[in-house]
């Protein structure tokens, strides 16, 4: 969202900052200090043991935005709950020195974009950090309130209630508008970002030019209803492309199914003595291309562009973690 007038903007924002409580940020009485206490083994100054005991509580990232003079303020924010359902309730805590908690008061909306995993150059833009080679970021308005494109869930709240909260306030949301898509949320822990790796791919992250003479090297394999198709802990030393049906993948505490042009056991192929990650089956009945893991490295001797592709990827990954 472009447009409208800077000078506007910047007026509105000093003067919210000047008068917080004439943008009705009303709190309720503070209560009384008291000393907070270290376990044992930890030293030095509370503050700091303080905020790393709280980073080890993994959350999401969001980015909060509001709208004032027809011009977009967005803040990182990773202080956001869910409430009630009950009403539709959300909370976010927002530092009393950003710039984002003078444009909110009761009556306001702000919006909430939950960060997709690759979305950490818009997180660091949006924390007023050095972010490169992002691009400029696009909003989309619904309710009147921008929201970041691209973004893996959008909610727009409206403030209804704020209290105080120490060096931060916090706004309660009633949510107007919730939506979400398909993806990964992006995640912060320990002071830096972090992504989920449950479904680990390899191999369906090659480009198609690479990929597809791999799997020309398949054989095909059919599966009945129900039948096993990979059992957990087994050694395994294929790779298979599912052509038809729709296979179950149930690993401990998560359970989900794939379809046509999906590959399974792209880790175990390349570690085939770590055994089998997950119990998979068939749902009805299944097509499959199945490539054994000598096929596979003939393959990358034959072409070792893909061979290197493998290593990117692979190192990619690592980086993302350390
Ligand atoms: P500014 O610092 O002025 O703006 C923030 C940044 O966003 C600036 O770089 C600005 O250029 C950019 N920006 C704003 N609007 C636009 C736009 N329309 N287009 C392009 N760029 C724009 N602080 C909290 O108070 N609560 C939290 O829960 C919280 N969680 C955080 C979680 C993470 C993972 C991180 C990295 C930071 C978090 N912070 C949090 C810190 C907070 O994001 C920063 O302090 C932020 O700079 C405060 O923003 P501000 O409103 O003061 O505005």
């Amino acid at each position: 969202m472009e447009g409208g007038a800077p000078q506007e903007f910047e007026v509105a924002i000093e003067r919210a900052i000047a008068a917080p409580e004439a943008f009705g940020a009303s709190f309720d009485e503070a209560p009384s200090r008291s000393e907070l206490e270290l376990g044992a083994g930890l030293e030095g100054d509370p503050a700091i043991a303080f905020r790393r005991t709280l980073g080890m509580f993994a959350t999401g990232v969001t980015v909060l935005t509001a709208r004032v003079a027809e011009q977009v303020h967005g803040m990182t924010a990773n202080a956001f709950m869910s409430v009630s359902l009950q009403p539709p309730l959300v909370l976010i805590s927002i530092d009393r020195r950003a710039r984002m908690g003078a444009l909110l008061h009761e009556g306001t909306r702000f919006g909430v974009s939950v960060l997709e995993a690759h979305q950490t150059g818009l997180s660091d833009r949006f924390a007023g950090r050095v972010a490169e080679d992002v691009p400029e970021p696009g909003f989309e308005v619904v309710h009147e309130t921008p929201l970041v494109e691209g973004a893996l869930a959008h909610l727009v709240a409206r403030v209804v209630r704020s209290y105080w909260g120490g060096d931060h306030s916090l706004f309660l949301g009633q949510v107007e508008f919730a939506r979400y898509g398909d993806g990964r949320p992006l995640l912060f822990h320990g002071g830096r970002y972090e992504r989920l790796t449950e479904d680990p791919q390899v191999f369906s992250l090659l480009p198609r030019e690479l990929l597809d003479p791999i799997l020309a090297l398949g054989e095909k394999r059919d599966y009945a209803d129900g039948e096993a198709i990979m059992r957990i802990g087994e050694k395994g030393s294929e790779l298979l492309l599912v052509l038809e049906g729709t296979v179950c993948v149930e690993r401990p505490g998560r359970t989900i199914t794939l379809g046509p042009g999906e590959l399974i056991g792209e880790i175990e192929v390349l570690d085939p003595a770590g055994g089998r990650i997950a119990d998979i089956h068939a749902v009805g009945r299944v097509r499959s291309l199945a490539v054994s893991r000598e096929a596979l490295l003939g393959a990358l001797e034959a072409d070792p562009r893909a061979a290197i592709a493998l290593i990117e990827l692979l190192a990619a990954r690592f980086r993302e973690t350390a």
